[in-house]
């Protein structure tokens, strides 16, 4: 199963990757994950790739291929994978195609995960992390009871260094920009599914699948 995930910033793509993750046994390949790790590592890289990340503009196209075509030639990824925030411009689509043709391995499909602007801000305004468990939690969505188990515990509730409201407004500006042409780059294609994102985690899975199956 080869999939890409296509989404504004806050529709959710990550957490569903993992959930299909979990229960498909394929990785999730998140490249803004990865970005955060070699932010966190220090390096040289990591270090120029923060200043582009925290005004919300997107790192080049040519060092995204770089870091993509080394990770989908890693093992774990030879039976499939979850695509989660790359492609972002239509160049990097074009360049996954070109590595997946040389790999042998074409895409199944790309899933688009819709949600409307003003959910987006809220779930991108209210997304924290609990420091102890790593757990997806939002101020708005999750129960008291969530968020109370992880500040009970002695966590906190971190917030994404670009989900403040600025960084977001340009985060979704380069979204409409750059990203979204996309989504009629693979229609006109025919590898296109849209599942409606708005709803809760369980919902939006079972549509996820859906939509995979019917690819
Ligand atoms: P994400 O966690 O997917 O929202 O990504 C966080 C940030 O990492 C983005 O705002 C970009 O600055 C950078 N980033 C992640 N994936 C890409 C990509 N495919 N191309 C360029 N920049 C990316």
């Amino acid at each position: 199963m080869r999939i890409v995930l296509l989404g504004a910033p806050g529709s959710g793509k990550g957490t569903q990757a993992k959930l299909l993750m979990a229960e498909k046994n394929i990785p999730q390949i998140s490249t803004g994950d990865m970005l955060r790790a070699a932010v966190a590592a220090g390096s040289r890289f990591g270090q120029q790739a923060k200043v582009i990340m925290d005004a919300g503009d997107l790192v080049s196209d040519d060092i995204m291929l770089g870091i993509i075509s080394e990770r989908l030639s890693e093992q774990d990824a030879e039976n499939g994978f979850i695509l989660d925030g790359f492609p972002r411009t239509e160049q990097q689509a074009l360049d996954l195609a070109d590595l997946l043709d040389q790999l042998d391995k074409p895409l199944d499909t790309a899933v688009l995960m819709d949600v409307d602007f003003d959910v987006l801000m809220k779930r991108l305004t209210g997304r924290r992390t609990c420091s102890l468990t790593g757990k997806l939690l939002n101020i708005y969505f999750s129960s008291q009871g969530e968020l109370d188990e992880c500040t009970n515990a002695g966590g906190e509730l971190i917030q994404r260094e670009d989900d403040n409201e600025e960084t977001i407004k340009n985060r979704l500006n380069v979204y409409r920009e750059q990203t979204e042409p996309l989504i009629d780059y693979y229609r006109k294609r025919g590898k296109l599914q849209t599942v409606n994102a708005d709803g809760s985690i369980d919902d939006v899975y079972d549509r996820f699948k859906n939509a995979i199956a019917a690819s």
